[in-house]
C-alpha cells in the first residue's frame, strides 16, 4: 500500500523511516522537503540519497486532495472546496488581514453535532477526515499562496490556523492531535501555538484531552447564556452542561498558551440577542449565575449570523449586537464583533457546507423543532 506522508507528524514520519531502515535525521529532511517547501516529487528531494529516494517512490507519496473549484471574494478572501471521495466534499477558506493570514480548516465531511444556526450542521455527517486529508488543507494553501504571491523562501501565507470549518474537531481527536502536532513542529509549519485555535462545541472529555496532548488556542461555541437556550442551539449541550463545560475551561487555562478562552457567540435575532441576555452572560462567566460556580477569563467574539434557508433564522440588528456587545464591555469583558468576511461566495462563519453524503438523517431531525425561548422574568414595577 501507498502511504500519504502527509498523514504522518515528525513521529510518525521516523518511525516510517526506521521501518525503511532509515535514520531519525532523513524524516527530518523529508518533512522539511514536504512541508517547508512543498514538494511532492521524491526525486526532487536533492539531500535525500538516491537509494532511499526509490524506497520512497515504491512505498509513499505526498498527496493533494483534488481540488474542486476555488472561489475569490472581492474583500480578498478565497474559499477552496476539495474531494474527499464517495460524494463528499469539504471545504477550506484564507482570509487575508493586514497583519496575518488565516486558514480556517475542515475536520469532518459535516457534523453530527447539528447546531441549529450552522450550515454544515444541517447537513449532516458522513465521516472524519484522516490526518493527511486534515493537513492537505494547509499544505495545499500555504504552497498555493506563496507561489501566487511570490513570497520569498522562508516567509510565510498563512500564520495562523483556526479548525472552524466543517466538524467538530474534538469528535476526530485521533487524526486531529498529529494534524496540529504537524502544524507546530519547527520542521514543518512552525506555527506559534498562539496561534493554531481549536473550536469546539463543548465535548468537555476532549478539552482535557487536548490540555494534556497538544494545549493550544482553544474557543468554545457558547451562543447561550443558559442550559434551556444552549440545549437547543448546540445540543451537545444536552451531554456536556454549562456547568461541565465552564470548568473545563478553567482546567484547560492552566496548560493553555492563551490566558484566556475564547466564546464564540453567533447573534440570532430575538433569540440570544437581548441585553438581559448579555448580563445572564456576564454572570456565567463570572461564575455568578445558576449554571456555573466557576469564574473563566474570557474574550466574547459576537458573530453575525449568516442566514440560510433552512435555519428559520435572522440575523440580529446592528444597533442589537451593539447594545449586546456594550453590556459586556461595561462589565471588563473584552468584546469583539466579528467582520463578516467571504460572504458574497458563502465563505463566512457558519456558512460552509461543502457536499456531505448524510448519514444522519439531519435534515428531518433539525427542521422538526421550534426553538423554545427561556421566558425572560418579568419585569418588576417601579
Ligand atoms: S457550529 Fe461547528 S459543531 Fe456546530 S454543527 Fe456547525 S460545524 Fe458542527
Amino acid at each position: 500500500m501507498v502511504v500519504n506522508l502527509l498523514g504522518f507528524d515528525l513521529d510518525g514520519l521516523t518511525a516510517f523511516c526506521q521501518g525503511l531502515g532509515e535514520k531519525r535525521f532523513r524524516a527530518v529532511q523529508l518533512c522539511r522537503w514536504i512541508h517547508q517547501k512543498g514538494e511532492s516529487d521524491f526525486e526532487q528531494m536533492s539531500d535525500l540519497a538516491k537509494s532511499l529516494r526509490t524506497k520512497l517512490a515504491g512505498q509513499a507519496c505526498v498527496r493533494a486532495l483534488p481540488l474542486v473549484t476555488e472561489q475569490v471574494s472581492s474583500d480578498g478572501t478565497i474559499k477552496w472546496l476539495f474531494d474527499v471521495g464517495d460524494g463528499n466534499a469539504v471545504e477550506t477558506v484564507f482570509i487575508p488581514e493586514a497583519d496575518r493570514g488565516t486558514l480556517c480548516v475542515s475536520s469532518q465531511a459535516g457534523c453530527a453535532v447539528g447546531c441549529r444556526f450552522c450550515s454544515t450542521g444541517h447537513q449532516g455527517f458522513s465521516r472524519n477526515l484522516g490526518t493527511a486529508e486534515i493537513v492537505a488543507q494547509l499544505w495545499f494553501a500555504e504552497h498555493r499562496l506563496r507561489r501566487h504571491l511570490k513570497l520569498p523562501l522562508g516567509e510565510r501565507a498563512v500564520d495562523n490556523v483556526v479548525m472552524m470549518g466543517m466538524g467538530e474537531p474534538l469528535q476526530n481527536y485521533a487524526a486531529l492531535i498529529p494534524a496540529l502536532r504537524t502544524m507546530l513542529d519547527d520542521h514543518a509549519y512552525g506555527l506559534s501555538r498562539r496561534r493554531v485555535t481549536v473550536s469546539t462545541s463543548g465535548v468537555v472529555p476532549m478539552i482535557d484531552r487536548l490540555r494534556e496532548d497538544c494545549p493550544v488556542a482553544l474557543a468554545v461555541s457558547l451562543h447561550a447564556p443558559n442550559n434551556v437556550l444552549r440545549d437547543e442551539l448546540v445540543p451537545m449541550n444536552r451531554k456536556y452542561p454549562l456547568a461541565d463545560l465552564m470548568a473545563a475551561c478553567a482546567r484547560y487555562l492552566d496548560a493553555a498558551p492563551r490566558d484566556f478562552i475564547t466564546f464564540e457567540y453567533c447573534m440570532l435575532d430575538g433569540v440570544n440577542d437581548s441585553p438581559e441576555q448579555a448580563s445572564e452572560l456576564v454572570r456565567l462567566v463570572r461564575g455568578q449565575g445558576p449554571e456555573s460556580s466557576v469564574v473563566v477569563p474570557c474574550k466574547l467574539n459576537l458573530i453575525p449570523f449568516n442566514p440560510f434557508p433552512a435555519s428559520g433564522l435572522q440575523r440580529s440588528p446592528e444597533h442589537r449586537v451593539q447594545a449586546f456587545a456594550r453590556v459586556l464591555l461595561d462589565a471588563g469583558i473584552v468584546t469583539t464583533v466579528r467582520k463578516t468576511r467571504g460572504g458574497d461566495i458563502d465563505a463566512a462563519c457558519g456558512q460552509l457546507a461543502g457536499e456531505v453524503l448524510d448519514r444522519t438523517d439531519a435534515a428531518t431531525r433539525m427542521t422538526r423543532a421550534p426553538i423554545r425561548i427561556q421566558p425572560l422574568p418579568a419585569e418588576t414595577p417601579r
